[in-house]
């Protein structure tokens, strides 16, 4: 079956001390059926991974380190960006790609997007792809012809080894940050339309190894309704994951 995965996306918020404290606290107030339940990733900002590295390493604190984000070339004339290799040496194990952010502020286009997946796991981790429709597509009922489109573009260009180890994030945009989530049917329909469209390229058998996340406005009160579909295998949560407290509900929920 497939493994659960329970990621914090931090998004710009919390400096490495901040930082340290949220994943101190989050430890104290997790038990080892916790761990059991699912694997657990925090995506802190570039400036605090090495910090967290160490305090995971140091204090074998059972939790995953992930990053937001990465550029897709692997080291040279790239002011600000940061390479997949040199997350790989932080000990960085999930990397989000193609967050709606990222897509929506900064002008990623599923070309982007596809060539950092291929870069990440060129570089031996995990890529988290985010998916989702906005509100007007949404009304349109553009849903999975969106949905589709950005799934080919990424695995479209991957190997089926490749494939079979991808996460996806199913994230509709109207429910990032908005306080109204996805009802669990239509969480369910995303991940069904991603599944599809990675079994036209690579198969049924790799399809149901690709583990999807659902991501919006999810918090300790939603939690469990997604995490009973069989069709989702995770959470990628943003606003509750800010807190230890919250965190650590939205796990044990
Ligand atoms: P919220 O959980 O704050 O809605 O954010 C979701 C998200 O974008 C996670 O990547």
């Amino acid at each position: 079956g497939r493994c659960r995965l329970i990621s914090g996306n931090w998004k710009m918020n919390l400096n490495h001390l901040e930082a340290i404290a949220l994943v101190q606290k989050l430890h104290y107030s997790l038990r080892e059926s916790d761990y059991r339940y699912a694997e657990i990733s925090v995506h802190p900002p570039f400036t605090a991974l090495r910090s967290i590295q160490l305090l995971l390493e140091t204090d074998r604190v059972p939790i995953s380190l992930g990053a937001q984000n990465t550029y897709f070339e692997t080291s040279g004339p790239f002011t600000g960006e940061v390479s997949p290799s040199m997350l790989n040496k932080l000990g960085v194990k999930y990397v989000i790609v193609g967050h709606s952010e990222r897509r929506d502020i900064f002008g990623e286009t599923d070309e982007v997007v596809s060539k950092k997946t291929k870069a990440v796991l060129d570089a031996q981790m995990i890529p988290i792809v985010c998916v989702g429709e906005s509100l007007k597509e949404k009304q349109e009922e553009m849903t999975e012809a969106v949905l589709t489109h950005q799934v080919e573009a990424v695995v479209s260009g991957v190997n089926s080894e490749g494939c079979e180890s991808l996460v996806f994030a199913y994230e509709p945009k109207w429910a990032i940050g908005s306080g109204m989530p996805a009802g669990a049917s239509d969480a369910v329909r995303g991940a069904e339309v991603i599944r599809a469209t990675v079994s036209k390229f690579h198969g049924e058998e790799v399809a149901s190894k690709v583990r999807v996340q659902y991501g919006g406005s999810v918090n300790s009160a939603n939690a469990k309704e997604f995490m009973e579909q069989k069709e989702i295998d995770g959470l990628l949560v943003g606003g509750a994951s800010l807190s230890s407290e919250a965190f650590a509900a939205v796990i044990q929920a």
